[in-house]
């Protein structure tokens, strides 16, 4: 094929032989899509976020190979993944924690040295105290809610914390961020309001660096870049302007292995239910995948061999799917060969597609009884 495989790589989890898949992940590609993001950032920062075990591909490799290209700020949505980074990474970049943080994991958060974002005024004086509390100076983000009624403060909220001197008593305020509910339509009105609302809110507090952007609003352009962008799925290669063709590496490959082939007749069943029919000799190939795999179980894709499209057929089961290979020449494909799920010729987009979902969702579904390859690191 294109050589991808033959690259060096670490394995994690079974080896080849004991797994029923492979997910390969191509580091390089990571650091490559990061290196295009910041071309097209001009002279704002780049952020990596890493939350969900960076989109299923593993937080800590990836932000690792971040670290690579100079990427000293790292976005968690979770206290408890904020503290696993702060453990792989050591002491040094930024972790923002999006969903802030709840009571009670204050001091797990000032040890690991990870900032808060605040989400309201509630959660701002509960940081205030941990910081009068322990006598020292915390940093802290604030995130205000531009118009995605999501997370952040309402803008009457944004109101009272600026009229109240005392609001970042004992804080440092490093980032005034919110974030944008349709960076992937760009011509969807919602985005020059997000940006204007976010423009107001953040000159009622204090000065401070200010980030709006995901993967996708860095494509809309300058004006929503600000001081640091956080791209989370087009470092994994998923396409952030899904209208035009994607502008990044492909990351993640995912090949399933073949456990048995065989030949069935007219009028045979297939899978649970039967809800196929045999309507001729047919040649058919069970694969070591299903949707315990994360491979949603009303996904009708294909499997490729050889550049040769092979149907899925009947139901897709907990551990196993059944391909229609008969254009195959016969005996070509034998148990124990891999057929390519995710790859050149199906990207991720397209099994999103398949699957009735977005790309962030097959990438955080991948189960974690593959063999996981990192190349490229
Ligand atoms: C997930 C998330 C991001 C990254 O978004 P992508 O679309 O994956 O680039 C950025 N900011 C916030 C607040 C997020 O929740």
């Amino acid at each position: 094929m294109d050589g991808f495989f033959e690259q060096p790589g670490e394995t994690r989890g079974p080896g080849l032989a004991a797994a029923g898949a492979t997910l390969t992940i191509d580091l390089g590609a990571v650091r490559e899509n990061y290196r295009r993001l910041k071309a097209r950032l001009g002279g704002a920062r780049c952020a990596g976020v890493v939350k969900a075990d960076g989109y299923g591909l593993g937080a800590a490799v990836i932000a690792s190979a971040l670290r690579k290209e100079g990427c000293d700020s790292f976005f968690v949505a979770h206290v408890g993944e904020g503290l696993d980074l702060r453990e792989a990474l050591g002491p040094g970049p930024a972790i923002y924690v999006l969903n802030g943080l709840p009571p009670g994991a204050e001091a797990d958060a000032v040890a690991a040295g990870l900032i808060a974002v605040a989400n309201s005024a509630e959660q701002l004086s509960a940081w205030r105290a941990t910081a009068r509390r322990l006598g020292r100076k915390l940093p802290v983000a604030v995130q205000v809610d531009s118009g995605m009624a999501r997370l952040g403060m309402a803008p009457a909220e944004v109101e009272t914390v600026a009229a109240d001197p005392d609001a970042l008593a004992g804080l440092d305020l490093t980032l005034v961020m919110s974030h944008l509910a349709c960076a992937d339509e760009p011509d969807h009105a919602a985005n020059r309001v997000q940006l204007a609302e976010f423009e107001r809110l953040r000159r009622l507090l204090p000065a401070a660096p200010a980030s709006l952007a995901n993967s996708s609003g860095i494509f809309l352009g300058s004006e929503w870049h600000f001081d640091l962008a956080r791209p989370g799925a087009a470092l994994y290669g998923i396409n952030p302007t899904p209208d035009s063709d994607n502008p990044m590496r492909p990351v993640v490959r995912l090949e399933a292995k073949v456990i048995q082939t065989r030949t069935i007749g007219e009028g045979a069943g297939i899978g649970y239910g039967h809800t196929a029919i045999a309507d001729g000799p047919l040649r058919v190939a069970t694969i070591s995948l299903g949707y315990a795999d994360g491979w949603r179980r009303r996904a009708a894709a294909f499997a490729h061999f050889n550049d040769v499209r092979l149907p899925f057929i009947g139901r897709v089961s907990m551990d196993s799917i059944i391909l229609d290979v008969s254009d195959l020449p016969e005996g070509s494909l034998k148990a124990g060969d891999m057929v390519e799920m995710i790859g050149p010729s199906q990207t991720l987009d397209e099994v999103a597609r398949y699957s009735g979902t977005i790309a962030y969702e097959v990438l955080t579904s991948l189960g974690r009884r593959f063999n996981r390859r990192y190349i490229g690191g």
